[in-house]
């Protein structure tokens, strides 16, 4: 019981450390933050999100070319395709499901990926989006490859020191709720029919109220793809977790230079 109650505390947490940090502060210079606070939030973030310019990268291409054949992820080759088998290069819906909920298949694609680049493959397309963290020193250490398996195995030590198999198990299902929580913004909040749209967009993007307390407020993503570079996403009471948090850095001195739309 205490395991399960233990795990909301860190689910939240770390999710937005992606909403806030991945997505608002690195993609989309949303605002600013002293130094220490902007490498501990990616520090965070890339224990289950992966290295931020691979990230960073996908993102941003993400909204160059929405709902188009050069989307990484878009639900118009199939929702779990856009939920998680982009991931593993799949659009069969029992593969894409079954990625979803293997918990760690994420870290063993980082794994994959890192041996594919220590082969000598040309670095991946993510490299040309995210120029502006690759002058960063941190976010570059970050980027090295087996760095995101090193710190996966750290974590799987540690699952294991406190408590054995049940401690691996914990592990296990933050991993699968945090991922899905991120994909499910990918997924539903471009799927037809799901929410519904407040602004026309060249994209299919939707605002999805009932995913709006998991994804700490990224699911009000028509509003996001209207104003990508707003860190507010949740308008006309939608909740927004991430933005409450940001006006909350923001008066203690921690947040400065806040895009509105
Ligand atoms: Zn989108
Ligand atoms: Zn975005």
């Amino acid at each position: 019981m205490l395991a399960v109650v233990a795990i909301y505390p860190v689910i939240v947490v770390l999710g937005l450390s992606n909403t806030i940090g991945y997505h608002r502060l690195l993609s989309h210079r949303s605002f600013k933050t002293a130094p220490w606070l902007r490498y501990a939030i990616t520090f965070v973030a890339a224990q289950y999100s992966g290295a931020p310019m691979q990230w960073v990268g996908a993102h941003r291409i993400h909204h160059t070319v929405s709902d188009t054949p050069a989307d990484p992820h878009t639900p118009t080759k199939g929702f779990w395709f856009a939920h998680s088998g982009w991931l593993c290069g799949t659009k069969s819906p029992v593969l894409g499901a079954l990625f979803a909920l293997s918990g760690f298949g994420l870290q063993v694609r980082f794994l994959l990926v890192d041996l594919w680049r220590l082969a000598g493959k040309h670095p991946p397309i993510w490299r040309a989006m995210a120029r502006d963290l690759e002058k960063e020193r941190f976010m570059r250490w970050l980027d090295l490859p087996l760095v995101m398996t090193a710190c996966f195995v750290a974590q799987l030590a540690l699952a294991w020191a406190i408590g054995g198999a049940w401690g691996i198990a914990w592990l296990w299902a933050v991993h699968l709720l945090l991922n899905n929580a991120t994909w499910i913004v990918n997924s539903a909040c471009h799927l037809e029919g799901a929410g519904s749209r407040s602004y026309e967009t060249r994209d299919r993007s939707r605002n999805v109220w009932w995913l709006a307390l998991l994804t700490h407020g990224e699911s009000s993503h028509n509003n996001h793809h209207k104003f990508p570079k707003s860190a507010r996403h949740g308008r006309d009471g939608e909740f927004d977790t991430s933005w409450l948090i940001i006006r909350g850095l923001e008066k203690l001195g921690l947040a400065k230079d806040i895009q509105t739309a």
